[in-house]
């Protein structure tokens, strides 16, 4: 039980890979924070000790709000994963400006609040891993994904930044690359575009949410001692 006496915030656990991420860290021991704006799914999560926050991590003070909770529930935060994620695809030349600035105040400046918010924290006690959800679309781009590229890939700066900034506290920030993964986010996707991306990965399926609740409990874990300011891939060879 590598997690027991660990506490972790997770962002946009409800579904998806969010989810997976915070079972696994919480099967390992940790006590948990998660948050999300689905009060139904949250209350699933009440019913296993979870502490929950109701919130959009795209408002500052919702964000400050979560993390205020977390250390308010179990005194610190030796985890954050910052993982709430959108898309609101279309091609530039149309794109609505709504558009672009949900998906950047959502998947960078969400990140941004949270970060801010608990590192006064983790600078303290001297110890702290931070990961961030980004996407392999950040490394390559992709069309009709200028505002969700340029978000992810923001997220790739931020952390190599952040990391530096923070090493010599003995925090360790990651990024996480993630391919195409089974979710809600990717259900949507027509089946030929389906199709055509999984003949180009080269361990032949698609990824699981749990594929990357494993890499991410690694690199949270204290067993990750010497990986900072790195963005690894988990995507069956996708980006190689
Ligand atoms: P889902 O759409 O399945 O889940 C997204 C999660 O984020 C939900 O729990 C949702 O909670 C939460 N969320 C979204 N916006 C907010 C917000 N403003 N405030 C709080 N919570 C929010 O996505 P995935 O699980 O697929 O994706 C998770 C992360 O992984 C995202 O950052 C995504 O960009 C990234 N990723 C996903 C890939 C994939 O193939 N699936 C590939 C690469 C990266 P609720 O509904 O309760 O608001």
């Amino acid at each position: 039980m590598s997690m027991i006496d660990k506490v972790a915030v997770v962002t946009g656990a409800t579904r998806g890979i969010g989810r997976a991420i915070a079972e696994r860290l919480q099967a390992d021991g940790a006590s948990l924070v998660v948050c999300g704006r689905d009060a139904a799914r949250l209350k699933d999560w009440e019913q296993s000790g979870v502490v929950t926050v109701k919130a959009d991590i795209a408002d500052p003070d919702a964000a400050a709000g979560l993390v205020k909770t977390a250390l308010d529930s179990w005194g610190r935060i030796d985890i954050l994963v910052n993982n709430a994620g959108i898309t609101r695809d279309g091609f530039l030349m149309r794109m609505p400006d709504n558009d672009w600035n949900d998906v950047l105040r959502t998947n960078l400046s969400g990140a941004f609040y949270l970060c801010r918010a608990a590192i006064r924290s983790m600078m303290k006690q001297r110890s702290g891993h931070i990961v961030n959800i980004s996407s392999v679309i950040g490394v390559t781009g992709n069309a009709g994904q200028t505002n969700y590229a340029a978000s992810k890939a923001g997220l790739i700066g931020f952390t190599k930044a952040l990391a530096r900034e923070t090493a010599q506290r003995g925090i360790l920030v990651n990024a996480v690359a993630p391919g195409y993964i089974e979710t809600d986010m990717t259900e949507a996707m027509a089946d030929k575009h389906r199709e055509a991306i999984l003949q180009q990965i080269p361990l032949g399926r698609t990824g699981t949410p749990q594929d990357v609740a494993d890499l991410v409990h690694f690199l949270a874990s204290d067993r990750n001692r010497y990986i900072t300011g790195q963005t690894i891939h988990v995507d069956g060879g996708l980006v190689i």
